[in-house]
């Protein structure tokens, strides 16, 4: 009996690894995310992990999640096309503002060199410091603060991703993205509809923007 209470109990918590591979073909590659990289991290960074206790049967569903505070963990598919559209690789080093569950930084975690993350409500700031170590994430920096300003002493950067929505650019961001890197943000109202800009910084320093699709993110907060 001892050894059958045993196995439900490890069937029931499992690892969700079949969840994680129907995640990734019918949200993810089936809308066309195609970066090898990218889809390996979503298969392997465990996101049940990343969501509170009693939704992680939830966890590999196609929609947010919250995460306490009133605030978000992204939709998988959001995640893994936002990484996609920052076109980094394991030399890379990337600027993540809004840190929220610490999950999207995990996802980077697994491609890039390495990830400065900024998340301005404290308690949130440090579960993420605890469930990124939990997961074995040595590569991730967190730091509470507001993003807004980015983190100009770890930069420049080679990729900036934005997940809390921004009623403009915010330029702090623009000046900390190396020549030839990429920034992906929302921008747009609050509790609205957004557009999700993919901003390049071209290697002469010119800049170009352009909108890659409708998203609904929380605000960005803080006193811009
Ligand atoms: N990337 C997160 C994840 O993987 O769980 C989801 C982020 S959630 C949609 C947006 C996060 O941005 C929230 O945790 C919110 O507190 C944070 N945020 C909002 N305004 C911010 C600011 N000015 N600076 C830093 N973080 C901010």
């Amino acid at each position: 009996i001892f050894a059958m209470v045993c196995a439900s109990l490890f069937l029931f918590q499992g690892d969700y690894q079949k969840e994680r591979a129907r995640m990734v073909a019918d949200q993810i590659r089936a809308r066309g995310v195609r970066d090898a990289a990218v889809l390996a991290a979503m298969e392997s960074v465990e996101r049940h992990r990343f969501v509170p206790k009693h939704l992680r049967h939830d966890a590999y569903e196609d929609h947010p999640l919250p995460i306490g505070h009133g605030q978000t963990i992204s939709q998988p598919y959001i995640v893994a096309a936002m990484t996609e559209m920052l076109r980094v690789d394991s030399d890379s080093v990337v600027l993540e503002v809004g840190t929220g569950s610490g999950y999207q930084a995990a996802i980077l975690a697994r491609i890039v060199k390495r990830v400065y993350t900024l998340e301005v409500i404290a308690p949130l700031a440090r579960r993420a410091v605890t469930t990124l170590r939990e997961n074995g994430m040595t590569n991730v920096t967190v730091k509470e603060g507001d993003g807004y300003y980015g983190w100009a002493e770890k930069g420049p950067f080679d990729g900036i991703v934005v997940t809390a929505a921004a009623s403009h650019i915010p330029p702090p961001l623009v000046d900390q993205l190396k020549p030839g890197g990429w920034m992906v943000i929302p921008v747009g109202p609050v509790f609205a509809v957004q557009s999700l800009m993919l901003v390049h910084k071209r290697e002469d320093g010119t800049i170009t923007k352009k909108k890659v699709m409708s998203v609904r993110f929380v605000p960005l907060t803080g006193n811009h």
